[in-house]
């Protein structure tokens, strides 16, 4: 059985800067990646918040820079998915794409994926209008019309994207205010291809083979209307992964990995970073602030072991 000081689960910022601090300790760890190193950097246009780049930067372009930063250093690397943590008292197993592998530490950065509206034919038309990415298919909808769905900081900036290539967007929200930064709001407000539909709640999505329409709920009157839109975008926040945790792992009450502010776990070696944790302000640098951290904490629980 292959064993390792420590396993980092996750190639977002949170994981990309945990193996930064791996590597200059000269620890002995692996990487496991389910898909390509990035996480959702990759689906953002342009990054205006991430410090050091004051006329910000792609979201593709930051992830290159992290991992080229990483590369420099000598670690194992797997794209791979983690089935199962078996936690142990002297070492802890992962069971990676049917093989066990050992570590002494595990450090979980494995991000988090998209809520679902789960409203009639969301799942039947996706990728047939239905969408839970603007970088990925805003092309397909160049002058058409679409609704996005949500009123955090994803739904506003991904609005900000589209609307430099659809010809209207209705900025569909449940409630009567955002919850998005003022940044994002007022970039939405002021722009004329965005409409604002408040206090309505998405009932159906409407078509006969692909997306034709929103059914729409008014909260207010009671009333229901439909939209007719090519697409809808749907960015109404995140769901933690959790398939292949333990159960002894404490989580919140949404299923994010609670941790003390060393990203220490409920499970001594196991460790937590990134937007997988369970916290409030989940962003590109608080993702590599919490990677580093844990790195820190796990070399040194390395070293009093
Ligand atoms: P979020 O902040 O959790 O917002 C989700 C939005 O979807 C909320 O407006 C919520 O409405 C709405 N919503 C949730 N469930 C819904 C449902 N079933 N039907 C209709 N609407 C629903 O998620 P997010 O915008 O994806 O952001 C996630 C995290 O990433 C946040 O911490 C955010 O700040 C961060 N982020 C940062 C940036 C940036 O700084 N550039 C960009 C993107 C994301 P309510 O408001 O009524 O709850």
């Amino acid at each position: 059985m292959k064993s390792y000081d420590a396993v980092v689960i996750g190639g977002g910022p949170a994981g990309m800067a945990a193996a930064l601090y791996l590597a200059r300790a000269g620890v002995n760890f692996l990487v496991v990646e389910k898909m390509t190193h990035g996480g959702q950097m990759l689906l953002t246009d342009e990054l205006e918040n991430y410090p050091g780049f004051p006329d910000g930067i792609k979201g593709y372009e930051l992830a290159d820079r992290m991992a080229e930063h990483v590369k420099k250093y000598d670690f194992e690397h797997r794209y791979a998915a983690v089935e199962k943590i078996i936690p142990g008292k002297e070492h802890h197993q992962l069971i990676i794409e049917g093989e066990t592998v050992q570590s002494e530490v595990i450090i979980i950065a494995s991000g988090v994926s998209f809520r679902k509206l789960k409203v009639p034919n969301e799942e039947k038309f996706l990728g047939r209008g239905v969408s839970y990415c603007a970088l990925c298919d805003g092309n397909f909808f160049k002058n058409k019309v679409v609704a996005v769905i949500g009123g955090g900081n994803s739904a506003l900036e991904e609005s900000i994207y589209l609307s430099k290539l659809v010809k209207k967007l209705y900025l569909v929200h449940r409630r009567d205010q955002f919850r998005a930064d003022k940044v994002f709001r007022d970039k939405c407000l002021d722009n004329p291809v965005i409409e604002p539909v408040l206090n309505s709640v998405v009932s159906k999505i409407v078509g006969k083979t692909e997306v034709e329409g929103v059914e729409l709920f008014n909260t207010v009157d009671n009333s229901y209307s439909v939209l007719d839109v090519d697409g809808v975008f749907i960015f109404v926040g995140f769901n933690a992964v959790c398939s292949f945790f333990p159960d002894e792992l404490e989580l919140d009450q949404l299923g994010f990995i609670k941790t003390t502010c060393e990203m220490e776990s409920s499970i001594p070696g196991i460790f937590a970073a990134g937007d997988i944790r369970s916290k409030k302000c989940r962003q590109i640098v608080t993702a590599v602030g919490d990677g580093a951290t844990a790195a820190t904490a796990a070399y040194a629980y390395l070293e009093h072991k």
